[in-house]
């Protein structure tokens, strides 16, 4: 708190005179201009733009823990583009509106970068002795207060513009010949409140009639010296703040802070050499080398919540306090506007507000405005109006609307790259691991060859030295035998003659001897063998052990093949992506060449001729790119995805499919490849509602032709498509829906079996949405219907009422048949004639005033064919003539 008392003791001697030119300048309040045209004249750096135009930025807060819950199933309201610095409002799924700004900064966006971009060039230009403003805008709770205010003192990442500038502004001037001073303020109802001294709570704003300047002399003027006495000046003002909103029961949201920091710094002539004792001594000096003093004013103003109070207001003034609010507000918008127009009148007089920022405005000043907006859909409107603001405020009065069609055109761009280098990756890795799998192999098999041979070589070595020795010693064991066999024949004839018995015993000992040499011999080839069956055993187990590695390495074989499967599949996913991106922006840019599916006129014709527009879009260059990523993809592996686990990929697969389905070329190939069935078993097996408009629409397209008409009636598709119908609420489902059964009911074989399955029971049910587009394909089913069953009549296979009558058809039929849409009017005539045709459903339709329908359009059709027609019905049914007869009608 000692700063605080060093900024009251500062007040006392700067807060009435600082703003006015000190002594020795108040003579020269135009010295003070010139110098500031010199340094305009001199190209300061940050003036390269057009003087005055206001920066704008927009900055996007995060989604909080409470939209993060409501939100869940939203999308953001906003799409941001920082690289093209543009940000997409969206009305809905597909549509939006771009704009373009100075600086887009998305959620992630860091306080430092918010700083930069904002910020920083206007306290440099401050620096250069410019006024300067920096303003937040935006709806209460989208980051005003963050971006500006927040001290940063847990997190010094945190820290706002406030902190950030006046860092800036302390790193760069010199405290011995240079002042910085700060006053801060609160503007609520149109009454300035002095945030560093609460009592003083009606400042008047005094202007310099001649230089134009503003000032506050009434309040704290607060000389700053270090970073650390501004931090507490700010958290006192942000006290004040909240006390004083407590003690007038408002929210700060309400009110506008508005800090303002004077900076004064000498800077010496263009020739003066830097010598800090000419610093010090301006007066000594001033008649050689004049030091000049710059003054400029940065004002940082955290603005009034700008959504529409008036929408809340319950309390006694509080509709004062809202136009008030508004007041500043709007009037700061008008400003904005008249000076990016350049116009001859700036309405500066209209607030408090705009007095205020009157000389931070024009000529050489530069404004940055920060406009913030909160992500949720439910604030659209406010975040819209933001936007507008901020559009304004850059000079942009037709504001620049975007077509989609280039931002479609950069993502697909984007992923044909990212595409690409996934493709190229994927081929390398490929090819080394096959090379590594074959260097493996390869490896593996030598090594066992050797280790074999090895093997092989050394048993045989040893087995043939063994046997040599052995062969050995059995021939010398012979050889010793035979020796002394012979001996003992000798001496047996020695012993006939003469007895010996003494070198009978010696020889017995050689004997002995050389008998326990064998043995000795024998249990040495005996350890010998066992050795080399110990071998044996260890080169059989190193054998296994080879062998085990063989089947390891047959495994990450398989491991191998299985990933690389799976990236397949990935580049498959991606793959239909980008075409389904490719035939978005196909669409858009029918779209917006004027082309929009809802303004065709006929229903019957809707489909067919979206057909027809698309072979002409894709004739114009577009098929080559789709009919190869078509033909990367194959239709098989598409469809396969139908049946994806995820929901985005089987969204993104189903209206790929859609759109092939569209092109009667590869109707065909669909329906071969099972397409038609999988598009009726995501009808049973999905809830996703546009997975249901697209996959009818889908089925729509594919009835059009007779054999598939059979091929769905054959799969039970009127019961599917009759669920689809009835669990619908968006009117496209139910329009895709109904056009697919309106095709059906246009085939004369299949009548009886559509009805028996509740097809025309659906149609009936549709025409509770009110949408014309979903009335216009019931119409058209019932005409299609009523014209089968009429040539069935006649050929005699039909009798009795018509099943549209039966189930019920003919009061909705009756009450639409004038409608003022001729897309319902005229498929409603055409079935009221063929319906008339047959004498048993006459006496239906007399009773359900169907006559005087029939009588209308025989009379004042605008289309001849049709009033002939329902002339000459009407002149050919006895009932009908009878009837008007009796009704003295005539036609
Ligand atoms: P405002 O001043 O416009 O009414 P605040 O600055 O008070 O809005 O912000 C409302 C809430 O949103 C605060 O809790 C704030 O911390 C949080 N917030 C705002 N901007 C951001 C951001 N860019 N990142 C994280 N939180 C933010
Ligand atoms: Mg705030």
């Amino acid at each position: 708190m000692s700063t605080s008392s060093q900024g009251s003791s500062n007040r006392n001697s700067n807060s009435r005179t600082s703003l006015k030119p000190s002594p020795n300048l108040k003579s020269k309040p135009t010295q003070r201009r010139n110098t500031t045209t010199t340094a305009t004249s001199a190209a300061p750096k940050d003036h390269t733009t057009v003087p005055g135009r206001v920066r704008v930025a927009v900055r996007l807060r995060p989604r909080n823990a409470e939209e993060s819950v409501a939100d869940a199933d939203f999308a953001d309201c906003v799409e941001l583009q920082p690289e093209l610095k543009r940000l997409k409002l969206r009305k809905n799924n597909w549509d939006g509106e771009t704009y373009e700004f100075d600086e887009v900064l998305t959620e992630f966006a860091s306080q430092k970068r918010v700083y930069e971009v904002v910020a920083r060039p206007v306290v440099e230009s401050v620096l250069d002795g410019y006024n300067g403003t920096i303003m937040a805008y935006g709806q209460t709770g989208t980051g005003k207060t963050y971006t500006l205010g927040r001290l940063g003192e847990e997190d010094t990442a945190a820290r706002g513009i406030m902190v950030r500038a006046m860092e800036d502004i302390f790193a760069n001037v010199s405290l011995e010949t240079d002042s910085v001073s700060v006053s801060y303020l609160q503007l609520y109802m149109e009454t300035i409140q002095d945030l560093l001294d609460p009592a003083n709570d009606n400042i008047a704003i005094a202007e310099d009639p001649k230089t134009g300047d503003v000032s506050l002399p009434g309040a704290t003027l607060v000389e700053i010296r270090d970073q650390q006495s501004f931090i507490e000046l700010l958290s006192l003002g942000e006290a004040h703040r909240f006390a004083a909103n407590t003690k007038m029961n408002t929210e700060s949201s309400r009110s506008h802070a508005i800090l303002m920091v004077h900076v004064k710094r000498s800077v010496k002539g263009r020739d003066a050499s830097h010598s800090s004792e000419n610093g010090n001594h301006p007066h000594m000096v001033k008649s050689l080398k004049p030091l000049i003093v710059r003054k400029a004013k940065l004002v940082i103003v955290d603005l009034a919540g700008s959504e529409r109070i008036d929408k809340s207001g319950s309390e006694g003034h509080m509709l004062e306090e809202a136009k008030s609010i508004n007041l500043s507000l709007s009037a700061l918008g008008k400003c904005i506007n008249s000076l990016a127009e350049n116009s001859a009148h700036v309405p500066i007089r209209d607030s408090k507000l705009t007095r205020l920022l009157r000389d931070s405005f024009g000529g050489t000043a530069r404004t940055s405005l920060v406009i913030t907006i909160g992500p949720s859909p439910r604030h659209r409107a406010e975040t819209a109006s933001t936007i507008m603001f901020g559009q304004r405020a850059m000079k942009v009065e037709n504001m620049i609307k975007l077509k989609e069609e280039f931002d479609y055109k950069s993502l697909s761009r984007r992923l044909d790259i990212e595409l690409d280098k996934l493709i190229m990756e994927h081929e390398r890795q490929q090819k080394a691991f096959e090379d590594e799998i074959e260097r493996l192999a390869t490896e593996a098999h030598h090594r066992i060859s050797e280790a074999e041979r090895n093997y092989a070589d050394s048993l045989e070595k040893e087995r043939s030295k063994y046997q040599k020795d052995y062969m050995e010693s059995i021939k010398k064991l012979e050889e010793k035998f035979v020796m002394n066999q012979r001996k003992n024949e000798d001496s047996r004839i020695k012993s006939s003659s003469e007895v010996i018995p003494g070198v009978s015993a010696e020889e017995m000992a050689d004997l002995k001897k050389m008998l326990q040499k064998e043995t000795l011999l024998r249990k040495a080839a005996e350890g010998e063998t066992n050795n080399w069956k110990i071998q044996v055993a260890e080169l059989k187990q190193s054998e296994a052990s080879a062998k085990s590695e063989i089947s390891k390495l047959h495994k990450m074989l398989e491991d191998e093949a299985h990933q690389k499967e799976k990236l397949e599949g990935e580049i498959a996913i991606l793959q239909s992506q980008l075409l389904q991106l490719s035939l978005e922006a196909d669409e858009t840019r029918r779209h917006l060449d004027g082309g929009g599916f809802d303004k065709e006129v006929g229903g019957r014709d809707s489909l067919t001729s979206q057909i027809k527009h698309q072979q002409q879009v894709s004739g114009n260059g577009a098929k080559p790119s789709i009919a190869k990523l078509f033909e990367q993809v194959g239709l098989q592996k598409i469809l396969s995805l139908l049946e994806s686990e995820d929901a985005d990929v089987r969204i993104h697969a189903v209206k790929v499919v859609a759109n092939l389905a569209a092109e009667e070329t590869n109707q065909g190939k669909i329906v071969e490849a099972g397409g038609l069935t999988s598009l009726l078993t995501l009808l049973k097996t999905t809830e996703d509602e546009t997975i249901h408009r697209v996959a009818a629409g889908a089925i729509a397209n594919l009835a059009m032709n007779e054999s598939n008409q059979e091929l769905i009636m054959a799969q039970g598709g009127i019961s599917l498509l009759s669920m689809t119908a009835a669990n619908a609420d968006d009117p496209q489902t139910l329009r895709m829906v109904a056009g697919a059964i309106a095709n059906l009911c246009g085939n004369d074989k299949l009548q009886t079996e559509l009805r028996g399955e509740g097809g025309i029971k659906a149609l009936l049910g549709m025409v509770r949405c009110r949408h014309p587009d979903v009335h216009a394909q019931v119409a058209r089913g019932i005409a299609n219907f009523a014209k089968c069953e009429s040539r069935a009549s006649s050929q005699g296979i039909k009798s009795g009422r018509s099943f549209l009558i039966e189930d019920g058809a003919l009061s909705w039929i009756v009450q639409n048949a004038n409608n003022e849409a001729s897309s319902i009017r005229r498929h409603i005539e055409l079935a009221l004639c063929h319906l008339a045709q047959h004498e048993a459903n006459a006496r239906d339709m007399i009773k359900g005033g169907a006559l005087w329908e029939l009588v209308r359009i025989s009379r004042e059709c605008s289309r001849d064919d049709i009033k002939t027609l329902a002339h000459r019905t009407l002149a050919s049914s006895p009932a009908f003539q009878a009837e008007m007869r009796r009704l003295r009608l005539s036609h």
